[in-house]
C-alpha cells in the first residue's frame, strides 16, 4: 500500500463516518450541540408591527409640509394595545417594543419632536415613510423554520429557541471515544518521576482535543508493546464508537497495533499519509461501524493528525455540517524550506501587520517531539505536498487553532 495524500486520507476516512444518532436534552444543556431537526417557530415575532423607538406614531402624510404640530390622542407603552386610532392631524406617543396603532404608519423619533403644549407634539424633523417600525414577523414567522437541522446550538440559537418554547432540544449524539497510549517506555502521570522514562503526553493532548469539541474521552491507561496486553486493550476500546491509539503504528519490530487490530476483525483503509508531521497514520473499521486510528506516538504528530482527520470525522458523527477549521491567508514572516513530497504543517504565530493583514512564524524547532512550538501555536502553515521552497513574503494558507472556536464547540 503506498501512500495517500491528506485529501484522499480524509475523504476515505469521512465516507465511513456517520452522525452517531440523535436524543432530547434540556435546552441550556443543547450549547455547543448540533440540532438534529428543523425547528418551526409557533409564534410571530414581532407579533404585530411594533415601534422601534421611543417617539410619535404618525401619518406620514401630515409631515410632507415641513414642521408640523399633531395632537397626542394615545400613549402607548410596550406590553399594551392602542386605545385609539391616529387619524389626520393626530399622533400617538409611543414606546420601543410598542404595536403601531391603526392609522399611523410612521415613527418620529422623540429625539426629532418638540412637546409645545400638553397633548401636542411638534415635529421637527420628518424621517422617510415607514421609518422606526419593526415589521410583524420581522424576526420569527409562524410556520416558517427559526432554527434548521445542523445548526451548531450558538448563545444566539439557544435564544431563538427558547422563544419559540423550546425546553427541550433534539441534537445530534455525541461519539463515545476511547484513548490508548502504547509504548514500554511510557510513563504514566500518576506514576512517579522516572528521568529514564517517556512522560504520557499524547493521552492527555487527545483527551483535551476530544473535551474541546464537546466529548469526554475514556482514557483507558497505557499498553506495552507485547500483542497479548496490547489486544486486551484494544479490544476493550473497540467497545467504544471511536479509538484512538498512539504509537506503535510504524514498521519497527515492537509496532503491533495494526496486526492486532486486524486480528480483532478490523479492517485497516490505509496506513500512510503523506504529510509532515503526521506519518505513520492507519485508520480502520470494525464490523459494528467503531471507527479506530492509530495515531503516530511523537506528541506532535499525535495532536496534528488529530486535527486533520480525527477532527473533522468527530465533527461530521456529531452532526456538524463545517468539519474543517478556519482558514486565512498569511504573508510569511521569514523563509521556509521543506522537503518536497508531503504536505507539511508548520506550527505558526499568526498575528497582524500594520496594513491588517496576517503575518505567519514558525513557532520555533518543527521536531515532531517538540511540543513546546505545538503549545505556543495559533495554527499551522499548510505547505502544499509539491512545494520545497518558500520566501519571506509569499502568501501561505494558515490553518488556525482558534481557542475560541474550541470553547465554542465545546460549548465550555
Ligand atoms: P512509536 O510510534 O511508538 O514508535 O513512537 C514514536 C515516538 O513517540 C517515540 O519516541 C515514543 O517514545 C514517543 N511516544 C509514543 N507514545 C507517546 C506518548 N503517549 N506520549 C509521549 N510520547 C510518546
Ligand atoms: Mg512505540
Amino acid at each position: 500500500m503506498g501512500y495517500l495524500s491528506v485529501a484522499e486520507a480524509q475523504a476515505c476516512i469521512l465516507e465511513y463516518v456517520r452522525p452517531v444518532g440523535r436524543e432530547r436534552v434540556p435546552l441550556h444543556e443543547s450549547l455547543g450541540r448540533v440540532l438534529a431537526e428543523d425547528v418551526i417557530s409557533n409564534r410571530n415575532h414581532p407579533p404585530f408591527d411594533v415601534s422601534a423607538m421611543d417617539g410619535y406614531a404618525v401619518r406620514h402624510d401630515d409631515l410632507r409640509d415641513g414642521p408640523c404640530e399633531l395632537d397626542v390622542v394615545d400613549d402607548i407603552r410596550a406590553g399594551h394595545m392602542p386605545r385609539a386610532k391616529v387619524l389626520p392631524g393626530k399622533a400617538a406617543r409611543i414606546m420601543t417594543g410598542a404595536p403601531v396603532p391603526a392609522g399611523a404608519d410612521t415613527v418620529v423619533r422623540v429625539e426629532d419632536t418638540e412637546e409645545p403644549a400638553e397633548h401636542r407634539v411638534r415635529i421637527l424633523k420628518a424621517p422617510k415613510p415607514g421609518a422606526n417600525i419593526r415589521p410583524q414577523g420581522e424576526n420569527l414567522m409562524r410556520g416558517s423554520a427559526a432554527v434548521q437541522v445542523g445548526a451548531t446550538i450558538t448563545p444566539g440559537v439557544l435564544a431563538l429557541l427558547a422563544m419559540v418554547k423550546c425546553r427541550e432540544a433534539t441534537v445530534f449524539g455525541r461519539p463515545e471515544v476511547a484513548i490508548l497510549a502504547t509504548g514500554d517506555e511510557l510513563e504514566a502521570l500518576d506514576e512517579p518521576l522516572d528521568e529514564t522514562k517517556v512522560p504520557d503526553a499524547n493521552s492527555h493532548a487527545l483527551y483535551a482535543q476530544c473535551k474541546a469539541l464537546g466529548i469526554e474521552a475514556r482514557l483507558l491507561g497505557i499498553a506495552r508493546d507485547n500483542p497479548i496486553e496490547l489486544k486486551a486493550k484494544l479490544a476493550e476500546g473497540l467497545n467504544s464508537d471511536v479509538l484512538l491509539a498512539s504509537g506503535g503504528v510504524s514498521v519497527g519490530h515492537h509496532d503491533f497495533v495494526r496486526p492486532v487490530l486486524e486480528s480483532l476483525g478490523i479492517t485497516m483503509h490505509f496506513w500512510r499519509v503523506a504529510m509532515r508531521p503526521g506519518h505513520p497514520l492507519a485508520f480502520g473499521t470494525g464490523q459494528e461501524r467503531q471507527c479506530v486510528f492509530g495515531l503516530p506516538g511523537n506528541p506532535v504528530s499525535s495532536m496534528v493528525c488529530f486535527e486533520q482527520f480525527v477532527a473533522p470525522a468527530l465533527r461530521r458523527m456529531m452532526g456538524h455540517r463545517r468539519l474543517f477549521r478556519q482558514t486565512v491567508e498569511a504573508r510569511l514572516a521569514h523563509p521556509l524550506r521543506d522537503r518536497a513530497g508531503r504536505m507539511h504543517f508548520v506550527r505558526a504565530r499568526i498575528h497582524r501587520n500594520a496594513s491588517g493583514g496576517f503575518v505567519a512564524e514558525s513557532t520555533g524547532a518543527q521536531g515532531s517531539g517538540v511540543l513546546r512550538s505545538m503549545a505556543e501555536a495559533d495554527g499551522f502553515i499548510v505547505v502544499p505536498e509539491e512545494v520545497e521552497a518558500l520566501p519571506e513574503g509569499a502568501t501561505v494558507t494558515v490553518q488556525l487553532l482558534d481557542e475560541m472556536a474550541w470553547a465554542k464547540e465545546a460549548g465550555i
